[in-house]
């Protein structure tokens, strides 16, 4: 059973380290992990966060990430399984998801973005990765179903812990493909103007994260380390919102989001 809880840990931070390689068919299973199955995976995952990551309890601030997750999340077709929105008190500039439809967003990012639209981008960049399913395909494609089996039915605690451990150092999470980001870009600007957002908070908020990296800022390091591909999304983000036409308006910024979030998490 150790030797098979080692093994597991092990294949599983694996897949998540190597996840922005692709292997083709090693390791492919050919099974699949069920919405249902994700989710309950997600909330293992995400008690775990809880456990050992400093999240911000504020709630008004809470309260304000929440309402906009879900405007956005109300615009996307996994829209009737539950989404949670957290604050990080880190001041990294990063966010990241986890399966399940567990969104972590950091102060530091918070930080950056100046106006309402350009958080709802980064959210709804996020909403798109647990939606097209990004990170539980790539455990997928590593890993044995049974064993994702063995963590679902409480009898691999110590796989999660690990792979939880992984996350929190830094280390572990899900490298995304350029394609990847693509899609989340692509759907997130969907789901944020359908949700009610100006569309060129994603143009603002990556070129500014851009030219942060650019300027030696080390502090965006880790977004672009999870989230590749700089100047050909802004181009593609730029293009799309181009053909959106006038169907662009939305909002783009809302006093409520710097008296009840930015200025409380700083
Ligand atoms: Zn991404």
């Amino acid at each position: 059973m150790l030797k098979r809880t080692l093994l597991l840990s092990i294949v599983l931070i694996a897949s998540l380290t190597a996840a922005g390689c692709r292997s083709g068919a090693l390791g492919a299973t050919g099974n699949s992990i069920s919405l249902d199955q994700e989710w309950q995976l997600g909330d293992q995952m995400a008690a775990q966060v809880a456990q050992q990551m400093q999240l911000v309890h504020d709630p008004a601030a809470l309260g304000y990430l929440r309402q906009m997750g879900e405007r956005i999340h109300a615009a996307t077709p996994l829209a009737t399984r539950p989404f949670d929105f957290e604050i990080v008190n880190d001041p990294a500039v990063n966010a990241f998801s986890i399966p399940g439809g567990h969104v972590y967003i950091n102060a530091g990012l918070i930080a950056q973005a100046d106006k309402a639209d350009e958080l709802a981008a980064v959210v709804a960049h996020e909403v798109s990765h647990v939606v097209a399913r990004h990170v539980i395909k790539q455990v997928e494609r590593q890993q044995e179903i049974g064993a994702i089996a063995s963590i679902l039915l409480g009898q691999n605690q110590n796989g999660l812990q690990q792979l939880l451990a992984q996350i929190v150092a830094g280390g572990a999470m899900a490298r995304f493909s350029r394609a990847d980001e693509k899609e989340a870009d692509d759907l997130g600007l969907q789901f944020m103007t359908q949700g009610g957002y100006d569309p060129h908070g994603m143009l603002d908020m990556f070129q500014k994260l851009l030219s942060l990296e650019k300027g030696g800022d080390s502090s965006v390091t880790r977004f672009f380390a999870d989230h590749p591909g700089t100047q050909d999304r802004i181009n593609d983000i730029s293009g799309r919102i181009a053909k959106m036409g006038n169907n662009t308006s939305g909002i783009v910024d809302d006093p409520a989001y710097h008296s009840s979030l930015k200025d409380r998490v700083r």
